[in-house]
């Protein structure tokens, strides 16, 4: 790919897929069908790009760097030169699904965007820093139990699929790797989606805090809750 001139930029986190063991994984991972609509973010020099418009007949992408989505173009892929963080999910149509090898340094702000567009979305395939997928698949009561976990766990079911090295990426990254898939759950939560996120976030700001004092309730506020006052927020499930 020799037309690639330009050194990786680190400031927008490319780090690109050179190993053709970790490609045909993670392209059995999302196990695309023809009839597939699939949107990349982030599809840099096309390492996934490449494998998955050979099966299916719908392909858009998402990439910031003009670039690179100026050579995808040139090669007949559909690039909204854009930024993944302000997009908007809901120009395409219900089922679509996403999938990227994310850039790590907006992975969090970026999945707190997507979960918003959960209702919309078949799945979701990312690979992403492993420390990142532990905690959005983190149980209570574990250290890595935190807001991403119950704002993602509230919208999807989510599944570690398989860990992937530093050396599979170019140049590689500082950290370990992991792919995840997210699934949104059938019913999304009982109660306003905006009221949710505030909640979780005041919830988490104080981690040592118990949940009463977090959200600054009064007793008698919160024992309507039924919820031991002793417990902090880490200790409840996002239920
Ligand atoms: N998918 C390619 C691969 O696996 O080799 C590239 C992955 S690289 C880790 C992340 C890609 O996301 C880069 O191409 C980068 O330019 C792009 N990117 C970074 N920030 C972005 C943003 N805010 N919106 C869209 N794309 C972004």
């Amino acid at each position: 790919m020799s037309y690639f001139k330009d050194p990786p930029k680190k400031q927008l986190g490319q780090h690109f897929l050179h190993d053709p063991g970790v490609v045909r994984r993670l392209v059995a991972a999302i196990a695309p069908a023809p009839d597939d609509r699939i949107v990349e973010i982030g599809p840099g020099q096309g390492a996934l790009t490449r494998p998955l418009l050979e099966r299916v007949r719908q392909l858009e992408a998402i990439e910031i760097d003009r670039d690179l989505a100026a050579a995808l173009s040139a090669e007949g892929v559909k690039v909204h030169v854009a930024d993944a963080l302000e997009f908007d999910f809901s120009v395409f149509a219900p089922g679509v699904r996403i999938v990227g090898n994310l850039p790590y340094n907006i992975s969090t702000p970026l999945l707190f965007h997507l979960a918003r567009y959960a209702d919309r979305v078949r799945d979701m395939h990312f690979m992403l820093q492993l420390e990142v997928v532990d905690r959005m698949v983190a149980a209570p009561s574990t250290p890595e139990y935190g807001r991403l976990s119950v704002m993602l766990q509230t919208r999807f079911r989510m599944e570690k699929l398989f860990r992937v090295s530093a050396g599979a990426f170019r140049p590689p990254p500082q950290v370990e790797s992991a792919v995840v898939r997210l699934v949104p759950l059938g019913a999304p939560p009982g109660c306003d989606a905006a009221r949710l996120e505030d909640v979780v976030r005041k919830a988490f700001s104080a981690r040592r805090k118990t949940l009463r004092n977090a959200l600054g309730l009064a007793p008698e506020d919160f024992a309507a809750l039924g919820i031991d006052p002793k417990l902090r927020p880490e200790n409840l499930s996002p239920q």
